[in-house]
């Protein structure tokens, strides 16, 4: 392959093979602005040096070729001792990394051609302050040296000179520090800094290609999602020196702003620099606007380049950019990163200008941006550092949350009902937590990861959560949590927790609604004159992506409130309603008797008691959701759930024992939890096993959704309910489930005299069920994917231990780039999805598929439940609207 490219030779689609920068410099060559001459090594050739850890033989006579073009371009060479070609080695992958790799400047300058450069330049000081930068880098950067080294050798010139600024360092002074610094560099890297130009060039080369690997930039890549095998490409660049005199100088420029999309001059210039200057803050720099009193003809030619770039890129463009004596040159430019908030103002802002369609505008936002906005934050200009950060854990569930530290649910719930905002504090939750997580503001566990209970239903509730702050010793007992230094929170105590960050701080950190919630709440009227830009931007975006879209959204939703909040966000049905939650609570004694009950007819009395609540939750439920289908779900998980845990229940019975005292309850309620002991729960007595193993169960429950829906009809309402049974493997356990259910429809038609109308619908969640999809279509009449449960069972992952247990290793290793729980896992799970689809409809052409599980929200995965052709995507109230958009998205 040809591994070098000159900048003529490239153009802004070959990011994959010159990187962004590289692609970009190409562009703006081509375009014919002032980028200084250059070219670009690829990034195969960084690929094949990080595997074989040796460059591609071809390379260094690639490299002596263009190197060659380039001085007789520039009419000197590289080093040349009276004149010398100076170069930077800049790093640049396709995806941008910010910061995360290594350049190297002024390459070329050795004990003769500093002086060569000095005398050119008219200027000593200059030569030698570039010398000792590029000493200074490439010890770093190449050499490995900490750069403190040079950092303290640097403070200490200016202390003996008494100087407080760079600039107060004359060529006297930067003389004698390039010779500290060569020292430094002998002392620590046990070798001279090479004097030899080519070499210098050659190991800056290589040092780009192995900061691929740096452990900030594997971190940057994991965060970002970024594949770990692309390499980055290295650009060798003339030097322009914005550090000659005042006349020069280095800035960066937005051609919009980035944070809000306003349309602006935005920037930062600074005289007599080098690019790293601005970025390590050394010196103040000043407004981009002051370079028109400083450099009128400079300014001028650097807004017409920024017009030009917009209007070839079509966006926002951020820009570097230096001026040597005088001459402005480009050293890049990028489509430029930005707020959420600044990708929907700029993607309606660019339709207005007739640069782009709605379609391109609703391309140029995500889901992801979208979710971001929804959040409630703390105010990011009250700085956080009144308060004492007191520990950090994973970042489950984005938002802001302050309250008074709780440490059990009751006391939640109780506090939260006297006006009390609470943040809900605990080793880890279970389902006994639910309540006191509704109360609370926001949930914070010591232990757990993303799929702990806690995330998970923080996360489908929209509510603030970070989980496992391992530094953060929680003791509910003692009802204290011990922070590292000795910090002890009490129970009342006020912290604040970031779900976005997973920052936990003591005391209280301002916190600002989401004006784009309220705009889904249906509180902010986006056509009104004084509607925020914002609001109207997300609004006309929504609406065109609404428009595109050809899967429906529906919601996961158990409640009433839920049901009405999702549909306010634009549900358009519900797609898995879990009845277990109906279970918890005051009800959960029923269900305990139930499962004690002896004989048949006290199994039948304690459903009979079941019954009306459970009919009567249904009643809300499909009011909420009237004309829009409401899928219902038999009872799921394991019975074991709703009964005590069995060693605290063993404890207290042996306790009782001792004492000789006979407690026939607990005694009774023990054999119980050992009769419904299982190993593997999650693979046992769960979904329509139960249903099977207890037909009552099932029955009831039907019962209560049927005559829900006649109470409905009767009312005058519009039910549209589908009866959906979870973790059927084969057709046969699902048929026997719904002959009962069947039986029941006739019975509740006959006693209401309500012609009933239902579908009876399955869960394919369990790899059986997807390969024998055909079969099971003959006898239901939907399918809902339930991804949680299908990743669990097609990886053999429990999504309950799997976090804790190895999931970092392999997040670190790369086996994959995110969790299969968070997004869907394409090629296996996927596939399943695809085979089942596809089986399904060739049986029941028209058959109604969904999706159920936690991917329904997540953007990737609802690009692909397009391709496959689900009919909705089904998520929690507060995803439904990224699902819309992301949905209209896989459309354009
Ligand atoms: C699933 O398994 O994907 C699902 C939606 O059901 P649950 O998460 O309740 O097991
Ligand atoms: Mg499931």
């Amino acid at each position: 392959p040809k591994y070098v490219y000159d900048f003529a030779e490239g153009s802004k689609d070959m990011k994959d093979l010159l990187g962004g920068k590289g692609a970009n410099l190409a562009e703006m060559t081509n375009l014919g602005l002032p980028v200084p001459p250059g070219f670009t090594i690829t990034t195969e050739a960084c690929q094949a040096y990080l595997k074989s850890g040796r460059e591609p033989a071809e390379l260094s006579a690639e490299v002596s070729e263009h190197l060659a073009a380039l001085e007789a371009k520039m009419g000197k060479k590289l080093g040349q001792s009276d004149d010398p070609l100076l170069v930077s080695v800049r790093s640049g992958a396709k995806f941008s990394m910010p910061g995360m790799m290594e350049t190297v400047l002024n390459i070329g300058l050795n004990d003769q051609s500093v002086r060569g450069l000095a005398a050119q330049a008219g200027n000593e000081r200059f030569a030698f302050d570039s010398y000792r930068r590029l000493i200074q880098m490439f010890g770093k950067t190449v050499l490995g040296i900490s750069g403190e080294r040079f950092e303290d050798a640097l403070e200490a010139a200016k202390d003996a000179k008494g100087a407080t600024n760079d600039l107060d360092l004359d060529a006297e002074d930067l003389r004698a520090l390039v010779e500290t610094f060569k020292q430094v560099v002998v002392d620590q890297a046990g070798r001279p800094f090479p004097q030899e130009p080519r070499e210098q060039m050659d190991l800056a080369v290589r040092a780009v290609f192995e900061s691929w690997n740096t452990d900030r930039a594997v971190i940057y890549r994991r965060q970002e999602r970024i594949p770990a095998d692309l390499g980055t490409a290295v650009n060798i660049v003339a030097m322009v020196f914005g550090n000659l005199d005042m006349e020069s100088g280095t800035g960066v420029a937005f051609t919009r702003d980035p944070a809000s999309g306003s349309q602006g001059i935005y920037g930062d210039y600074l005289q007599n620099a080098q690019g790293e200057d601005v970025v390590a803050g050394i010196r103040n720099t000043v407004p981009l606007a002051d370079l028109e009193q400083i450099d009128k003809r400079s300014y001028g030619e650097l807004l017409q380049i920024m017009q030009t770039l917009e209007e070839h890129y079509l966006d926002l463009c951020d820009i570097e950019f230096t001026i040597e004596r005088g001459k402005l040159w480009m050293l890049q430019t990028r489509v430029g990163k930005r707020t959420a908030a600044a990708a929907f103002r700029i993607a309606t802002q660019l339709v207005d200008q007739g640069l782009i369609d709605m379609d391109e505008a609703v391309n140029r936002v995500t889901g992801a941006q979208l979710a971001q906005l929804m959040f409630p934050r703390f105010d990011a200009q009250s700085a956080k550092s009144d308060v004492k950060r007191i520990g950090t854990g994973m970042n489950a569930s984005p938002g802001a949350a302050v309250g008074k530290v709780v440490f059990d649910s009751y006391t939640a719930v109780k506090w939260s009902r006297s006006g009390e905002s609470v943040i809900l504090v605990r080793r880890e939750t279970n389902p006994d937590d639910l309540n006191g997580m509704i109360a609370a503001a926001g949930i914070l566990t010591s232990r757990g990861g993303k799929t702990s209970h806690a995330a998970v239903v923080a996360r489908g509730m929209g509510k603030t959560c970070v989980c496992g702050a391992e530094s953060l010793d929680v003791n509910t007992k003692q009802r204290i949590m011990r922070a590292p230094h000795g910090i002890e929170v009490h129970e009342g105590d006020v912290i604040s927790i970031d779900g976005t960050s997973g920052e936990v701080f003591l005391g209280e950190v301002p916190v600002v609604a989401s004006p784009i919630v309220r705009y889904f709440e249906g509180e902010l009227d986006p056509e009104a004159d004084d509607a925020d830009d914002l609001v109207k931007a997300v609004d006309r975006i929504m609406k065109h992506a609404d428009g595109r879209r050809r899967m429906s959204v529906r919601a996961n939703a158990d409640t009433a409130e839920d049901a009405a909040r999702a549909r306010r966000f634009g549900a358009q049905g519900i797609g898995l309603c879990r009845t277990e939650h109906m279970f918890l609570g005051e009800r959960r004694q029923l269900v305990e008797q139930l499962i004690l009950a002896d004989t048949d007819e006290e199994q039948e009395r304690e459903l009979a008691e079941l019954l009306p609540l459970q009919r009567a939750d249904f009643v809300e439920l499909l009011e909420q959701m009237d004309g829009l289908p409401v899928t219902i779900r038999l009872l799921d998980p394991p019975l074991h759930e709703f009964l005590p845990d069995i060693t605290e229940l063993s404890v207290r019975v042996a306790v009782a024992e001792a004492r000789g005292e006979k407690r026939e309850g607990d005694l009774r309620m023990l054999q119980a939890v050992h009769r419904l002991h299982e190993q593997n729960p999650m693979l046992g007595l769960r979904g329509v096993r139960l249903g099977v193993v207890i037909p009552g169960l099932f029955e009831m429950q039907s019962r209560a959704i049927l005559e829900a829906a006649a109470e409905r009809i009767k009312a005058g309402g519009v039910p549209r309910v589908e009866i959906m049974v979870p973790l059927v493997a084969n057709v046969q356990e699902f048929e026997t489930v719904k002959q009962d259910i069947i039986q029941v429809a006739r019975d509740v038609r006959s006693e209401t005299g309500v012609h009933l109308e239902f579908l009876v619908g399955t869960m394919i969640e369990l790899p059986r069920a997807a390969l024998t999809a055909d079969q099971i279509a003959e006898a239901a009449e939907f399918f809902s994917f339930g991804t949680n449960d299908l990743t669990q069972t097609t990886w053999g992952f429990s999504r309950d231990d799997v976090e804790a247990a190895f999931f970092s290793a392999y997040l670190e290793k790369g086996i994959f780039g995110v969790s299969p729980f968070e997004s869907l896992d394409v090629e296996g799970v996927g596939e399943l999805v695809r085979i089942a689809a596809e089986k399904g409809r060739s049986h029941r052409p028209g058959l109604k598929l969904g999706i159920c599980g936690e991917h329904g929200g997540d953007p990737d995965s609802v690009h692909f439940f397009e391709r496959v052709g689900l009919d909705y995507v089904s998520c929690s109230p507060f995803r439904v609207p990224v699902a819309r958009l992301e949905a209209g998205r896989s459309m354009t």
